[in-house]
């Protein structure tokens, strides 16, 4: 299972309805009104979906726990359990500092080092996940997303990752790589 990373694939699994049809090549006698609200098929953002995404796996993260912990009780304590539990599923090689590789962007060879969510993925993914905590009746005042632990951990595994991993992740100025598809830039107009 790959539960966050889920690299691109835009439908979840179970998202049902989506059978692609083949049949509209047999038959073009159905004149109907058949596909009146086809245009108004509830189409999410890739983030909404995403942070949709994150939050059935955090309520089922909760719903695991032993003892089980309703979304009231849940500390930042567990918010930081929640992320290193992810860690299992990272794709990220982190050096320990004795490889012979540690702040080696590329490593020459493959090490026994272990893979972790990479610094990147967990930073927007508590962000994604703050917000729809309090989408879903979480007060902003006990969001334990938001709590300075876990932002001194998020620090903690950038710091770390990248002097491990000999990438820099300041913010660097570059352009966003996704252009806005409602605005796609104009050909230089000729007045
Ligand atoms: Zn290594």
């Amino acid at each position: 299972m790959d539960l966050i990373p889920n690299p691109d694939s835009p439908h979840s699994d179970n998202s049902g309805g989506h059978s692609s049809p083949q049949q509209f090549a047999s038959s073009s006698s159905s004149t109907g009104t058949s596909t009146g609200g086809s245009s108004s098929s509830p189409s999410l953002s890739r983030y909404e979906s995403q942070k949709r995404r994150d939050w059935n796996t955090f309520g089922q993260y909760l719903k695991n726990h032993r003892p089980p912990l309703s979304l009231a009780r849940c500390s930042d304590a567990h918010v930081l359990e929640f992320l290193r539990y992810l860690d299992q599923f990272g794709k990220t090689k982190v050096h320990t500092q004795m490889c012979p590789f540690f702040g080696h962007p590329s490593p020459p060879a493959p090490c026994p080092c272990p893979l972790r969510q990479a610094w990147g993925s967990l930073d927007a993914l508590v962000g994604r996940l703050r917000a729809a905590y309090e989408e879903n009746g979480g007060k902003p005042e006990s969001n334990p997303f938001g709590a300075p632990a876990v932002r001194l951990y998020l620090r903690e595994v950038r710091d770390l990752q990248s002097k491990a991993r000999g990438v820099s992740y300041e913010k660097k100025k570059r352009k966003k790589p996704q252009q806005d598809r409602r605005h796609p830039p104009l050909p230089p107009a000729a007045t």
